[in-house]
């Protein structure tokens, strides 16, 4: 793609203090698969507003790829669109709206996909994962404070792109060289960490062993299974490996992926598809894990994850099944073996708690969370990289915006 030709000849020069970049823009979802070939995702030319008050400007160097951004991608977590998706990514602060003092240009930040506010109820409480205007921005496309600085340049000539104001994916859109975003969704991390490494800790890192330190609050030397190993579900299994449990199982669709998780610390692997999968859970451990959790997004995960649930034990669910998804539970098995549900969203993190932590345990070796990366890609071979995150044979997939 020739920049300036394209700067020529469409849509004008940027407005007086926006950049122009690329980005990665849905127009129209539930496309058909493979996405190599309908292309879901057209790289467009993307007018990217400065920072207002409370906002940064950042340039985004990695971003992996996610569950998340393909449910936006097959419709089953519709968003209003045209979006510019994505959603975990390492960045470099370039500009400062005003009143933001406690960052600098050129400081290393992740991204986080829940803005927090700081001061509404949940805030309040610490619990920033629930946070009610970040929730609401999320909702309606815009970043926090309830503004869209995204703005397609157009190009009629290519798939009918259209000029005109873009959404906002979880308040970071960062599958583009720029982004605009609240301060409040931004964490300073250590500058020594690689990007692709540092993109990580934005979703599946802070959302998977989020889940098992804070969500579940797992006791060291107890039992755990993980079922569902994505980017999410692999750290989830790497943060209780860290809790030193006794039996650690691992469940997935896909043979090579309990191979890794056996390599992380998994003491028994099984395969989802095994019809007497939960017996072999329970004989394994003595009846069933103290905690489970469920990472693969769909009621027969959750389902299972319950089952091989002990007695007195603690299922967590973080998959984020379709909305219209209903499970039905035995209800008495919550009273009579004093079952715990919970659910887990961003990990029930303190981002700018958590961030460093887990950095910091991965930098011990606690976490060897950079085990999950896969293909480096760039941004225009997107498409093809959803459909790898798709069948599951890639893990964590990451975007590096200056091969583009
Ligand atoms: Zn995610
Ligand atoms: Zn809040």
């Amino acid at each position: 793609m020739e920049r300036d030709l394209n700067q020529a000849s469409h849509g004008g020069p940027p407005a007086p203090g926006s950049v122009r970049v690329r980005a990665a823009v849905l127009r129209e979802m539930g496309l058909s698969m493979p996405y190599a070939q309908s292309k879901p995702l057209a790289i467009e030319w993307v007018d990217v507003a400065p920072p207002g008050p409370g906002e940064v400007q950042v340039k985004v160097r990695a971003a992996g790829l996610c569950h998340s951004d393909l449910s936006a991608i097959n419709g089953d977590r519709p968003w209003a669109m045209p979006i510019v998706i994505g959603h975990e990514a390492a960045a470099e602060v370039v500009a400062l709206g005003a009143g933001v003092s406690d960052l600098a240009i050129g400081d290393h930040v992740v991204l986080i996909f829940r803005a927090n506010c700081g001061s509404c109820p949940s805030c309040a409480v610490g619990r920033p994962a629930l946070c009610g205007p970040g929730g609401e921005a999320n909702a309606s496309g815009t970043i926090l404070g309830g503004y869209r600085r995204l703005r397609a340049v157009g190009n009629p000539g290519i798939n009918g792109e259209q000029a005109g104001p873009l959404y906002h994916h979880l308040g970071c859109s960062a599958f583009a060289e720029m982004a605009t975003v609240s301060r409040r969704s931004c964490v300073k991390i250590d500058p020594s960490l690689s990007w692709e490494e540092a993109a990580l800790f934005g979703c599946a890192v802070l959302t998977g062993a989020g889940a098992v330190f804070n969500t579940a609050k797992m006791e060291a030397g107890t039992s755990a299974a993980v079922v569902g190993l994505g980017g999410v579900g692999f750290s989830s299994l790497m943060a209780a490996a860290a809790c030193s449990a006794r039996s650690l199982v691992a469940v997935d669709m896909l043979p090579a992926k309990l191979d890794l998780a056996r390599e992380l610390g998994a003491s028994h692997t099984f395969l989802a598809s095994d019809p007497d999968v939960i017996a072999k859970v329970k004989e394994a451990t003595g009846g069933g894990v103290d905690y489970a959790f469920e990472m693969a997004g769909n009621v027969r995960a959750l389902e299972l994850a319950y089952r091989i649930t002990a007695r007195g034990g603690t299922t967590v669910t973080a998959g984020l099944p379709n909305p219209a998804a209903k499970w039905e539970l035995q209800a008495v098995s919550l009273i009579a073996e004093e079952r715990t549900l919970k659910g887990s969203y961003v990990g029930s993190c303190v981002p700018s708690r958590d961030v460093p932590r887990f950095v910091s345990m991965y930098q011990a070796g606690r976490l060897p969370v950079n085990r999950m990366l896969s293909e480096r890609i760039r941004l225009e071979d997107i498409n093809e990289a959803l459909d790898r995150l798709h069948t599951g044979q890639s893990i964590r997939q990451v975007i590096m915006m200056d091969q583009a």
